[in-house]
């Protein structure tokens, strides 16, 4: 173990989950914070093997107490309504002061989960606003989080040291660090990722259901638009999942106003209202010229994508914000 401490402040972080997110935790740390030891946990013996293979860890571990022992952070990288149960398995064998953290797509829910399985830990929630529809142990790669957002929610008992060392270890990673309250953080990224998700696997399972239309007419003529759905709608069907029934309240929320706006355009078109869809259509173009000058999408017609090697889903996939990172 190195003795020295990392410019995170952290000796030793400890990943539970090796899937895309772990995995790029681990490779990312392994890059950028050559002092700081990365040992990981995961369930499945395959997963080990691969991950060793990529070399995702210095060390991976079949036993979590092993992986943690001497951790002075652990990131939980499974899914959201696995945390609490992950968190349980850590009881007694976490350093006392070790700062726990995760990565999930929804922060209140999880905060409280861990909070109530580890009480009096130092817990510092994250989500790193960052990748990709692709999922296990293949999927993760160094620079993911790399001028992404990575938002910390903090509860106001939280050390402001914890806090501290964990920005700067997303910091060290590539990321650029936002603190958010937990609730506030769910709000937005149900608008900016789980109901368009939500969207797309509605759209995307509407076209296979239609009967006037063939399937194989849908996939020839995807380039119209379709086909930039279906690479949202093909994430983790587990992932997902968990996110709307952890993030419940703020997805209907958000699904009431889209319903009305989207009545909206329904009378604009039955009333042949061309003004309402111009308006409508200009506003939306503003938004995603903003996207693109904050440097978060790429104005290629391909997004660039192709050009960088990798398909580049988007993770929470499309997602939780876009992946257009090389593997
Ligand atoms: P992933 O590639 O599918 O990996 C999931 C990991 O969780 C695997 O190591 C898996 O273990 C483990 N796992 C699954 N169910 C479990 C359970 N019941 N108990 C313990 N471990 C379990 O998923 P991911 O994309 O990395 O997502 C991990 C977390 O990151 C999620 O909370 C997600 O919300 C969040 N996140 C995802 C994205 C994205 O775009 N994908 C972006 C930001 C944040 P096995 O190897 O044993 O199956």
């Amino acid at each position: 173990m190195s003795s020295h401490v990392s410019e995170s402040g952290f000796r030793q972080v400890a990943i539970i989950g090796l899937g895309l997110i772990g995995g790029s935790i681990g490779l990312a740390a392994q890059e950028a914070l050559p002092d700081l030891r990365v040992t990981a946990f995961d369930a499945d013996e395959q997963v080990r093997i691969r991950a060793r293979e990529r070399g995702l860890a210095h060390e991976v571990f079949g036993d979590i107490a092993g992986a943690v022992a001497d951790a002075d952070l652990v990131v939980l990288c499974v899914p959201v309504r696995a945390m609490g149960e992950v968190a349980a398995m850590l009881q007694g064998a976490l350093k006392p002061g070790a700062v726990v953290s995760d990565v999930g797509s929804c922060k209140q829910s999880v905060a409280d989960a861990i909070a109530a399985a580890l009480p009096g830990q130092p817990l510092v929630p994250a989500h790193p606003v960052a990748g990709t529809e692709h999922s296990g142990p293949g999927a993760g790669f160094a620079t993911l989080f790399r001028n992404r957002w990575c938002i910390l929610t903090p509860a106001a008992d939280t050390p402001p040291e914890a806090a501290r060392h964990t920005a700067d270890f997303w910091t060290a990673l590539g990321a650029n660090v936002e603190i958010m309250d937990a609730r506030h953080h769910d709000l937005v990224l149900a608008i900016t990722s789980h109901v368009p998700h939500l969207i797309a696997y509605t759209i995307v399972g509407t076209a296979s259901d239609l009967e006037d239309v063939t399937r194989s007419e849908v996939i020839k003529y995807s380039a119209g638009g379709f086909r930039d759905f279906t690479r949202i709608a093909a994430s983790d069907p587990t992932m997902w999942r968990d996110v709307f029934l952890s993030n419940k309240e703020a997805v209907l929320e958000v699904l009431q106003r889209f319903s009305e706006d989207l009545s909206a355009l329904q009378r604009a078109i039955r009333w042949e209202d061309g003004d309402a869809l111009f308006d409508h259509f200009t506003q939306t173009r503003a938004v995603r010229r903003s996207i693109i000058e904050e440097g978060q999408d790429d104005a290629r017609p391909d997004f660039g994508r192709r050009d960088h090697g990798g398909d580049g889903g988007m993770g929470e996939g499309g997602t939780d914000g876009g992946g257009d990172q090389p593997r």
